[in-house]
């Protein structure tokens, strides 16, 4: 254990974290899933990994690809609308080798969307044509507004993005939504959505050292195995053989099923099955009228491809 002590250890992988706000909870859930133990005091800009050669840094969502770019950290949890905003900002600087995005994630789902004022009429991207649009994702919206061959005025703003029409500093607004009441009640609603948001692991441009990549590698697969194993569920049942082909096409997202003979039970067999989909009640009955029966469904709670 003496290898998992001491702070800016090169043997020690870094990881950025959200450190107050939507993200936080299910990417410090995701890291306990991932088998990490760690002690974390109120405040604190970093905890470290008891278990496991693994630090987690705490910072603003914003500052996690500058850190990861910059191979501060080696890895970081943020969403897709900081990603891709960063990203078109460093590739607009020319800084060489870019921060990678290694997998999307299943948390903090959001969308960056095109919002008018109570009378505007929106119509299309065109409908943007000259007018000046309040956002803090000045990047994504430019590039959005090329890519429809669209001349308006980007307004670049730090925050409250909501109430700039009102203000009189904007006509529009291009901003995160996830469900509309903040829109509602500053009198805006939905025109487009400019990009479908999601968490994401993304790691440094640089090598990781040598030291670091067992654990790396460890780590990534064991994100992989969590993400995978959610909506997961373990399919458990007896049928006639004859009824196998039937069965095996009513299972949601299973590979092949391990088929089982039951002493003493004439041709009658047990199935189990991993489904990588839900399992809903109406699959249950098509299996029992299948000629399934002792169906149980268990959730899967670890996973190792
Ligand atoms: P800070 O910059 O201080 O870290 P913030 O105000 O930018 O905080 P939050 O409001 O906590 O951050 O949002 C962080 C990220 O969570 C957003 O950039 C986005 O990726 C994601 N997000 C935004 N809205 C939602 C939502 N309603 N549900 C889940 N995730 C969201
Ligand atoms: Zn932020």
């Amino acid at each position: 254990m003496r290898e998992f002590q001491g702070a800016g250890d090169p043997m020690r992988l870094k990881i950025a974290v959200q450190k107050s706000g939507r993200l936080t909870d299910s990417s410090l859930d995701l890291l306990s899933r991932c088998g990490l133990k760690y002690s974390r005091g109120k405040d604190q800009l970093m905890c470290y990994g008891e278990n496991m050669p693994l630090d987690v840094l705490f910072v603003r969502d914003d500052d996690i690809p500058d850190l990861v770019q910059e191979d501060v950290c080696d890895l970081g949890l943020v969403g897709l609308n900081v990603i891709e905003e960063k990203r078109l900002a460093f590739q607009a600087r020319d800084v060489g080798p870019l921060f990678e995005t290694v997998q999307l994630l299943d948390f903090g789902r959001c969308r960056l969307c095109i919002a008018v004022p109570d009378g505007f009429a929106y119509e299309d991207a065109r409908s943007l044509q000259g007018r000046r649009i309040a956002t803090t994702y000045p990047n994504v919206l430019s590039r959005f507004l090329e890519e429809n061959g669209i001349a308006a005025e980007v307004v670049v703003l730090s925050g409250s993005v909501e109430i700039a029409p009102r203000l009189g500093r904007a006509d529009l607004i291009c901003d995160l939504v996830s469900t509309g009441s903040t829109l509602a009640a500053n009198h805006l609603r939905h025109a487009h959505t400019v990009l479908e948001s999601q968490a994401a692991l993304i790691r440094t441009p640089m090598p990781i050292p040598l030291q670091k990549q067992e654990w790396t590698r460890r780590l990534l697969m064991r994100i992989d195995g969590v993400e995978q194993v959610k909506g997961s569920k373990y399919i458990m049942l007896h049928a006639p053989r004859s009824a196998l082909a039937a069965i095996a096409k009513l299972l949601p997202g299973s590979e092949a099923p391990t088929v089982i003979p039951l002493e003493g039970r004439g041709d009658r067999v047990a199935v189990h099955a991993v489904c990588r989909e839900n399992v809903f009640w109406e699959t249950l009955e098509d299996l029992k009228g299948a000629g399934a029966t002792s169906v149980l469904v268990l959730p899967v709670e670890k996973m190792l491809a």
